[in-house]
């Protein structure tokens, strides 16, 4: 099975992603490094080009996407507009 290489613009570590989890993503997906636990938005598949997220999360229980305010960044917390779960921000 094919492997496809990703380095992550923010720890330029290289990510491994196997081809089948891959061929399942789409334009608009998030992927999260491994090693940084940075968001990058998939922007392009062929040839594979990533955005990363600044202050953006995802909700882990909706996940709706919302931007974070300086007051989630700095306690680290955030709680999602949709679904109105509250969750620890991993830095
Ligand atoms: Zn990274
Ligand atoms: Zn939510």
């Amino acid at each position: 099975m094919n492997t496809l290489i990703v380095t992550c613009p923010e720890c330029s570590e290289d990510l491994e992603i196997p081809e089948s989890d891959w061929l399942e993503f789409a334009e608009g997906d998030v992927l999260v490094c491994d090693s940084c636990d940075t968001e990058l938005l998939v922007v392009s598949l062929s040839p594979p080009e990533f955005e990363v997220l600044g202050d953006l999360s995802i909700c882990p229980k909706c996940e709706t996407e919302f931007d974070l305010t300086d007051a989630d960044l700095e306690h680290h917390r955030a709680t999602c507009p949709s679904c109105g779960f509250a969750f620890t921000l991993e830095t």
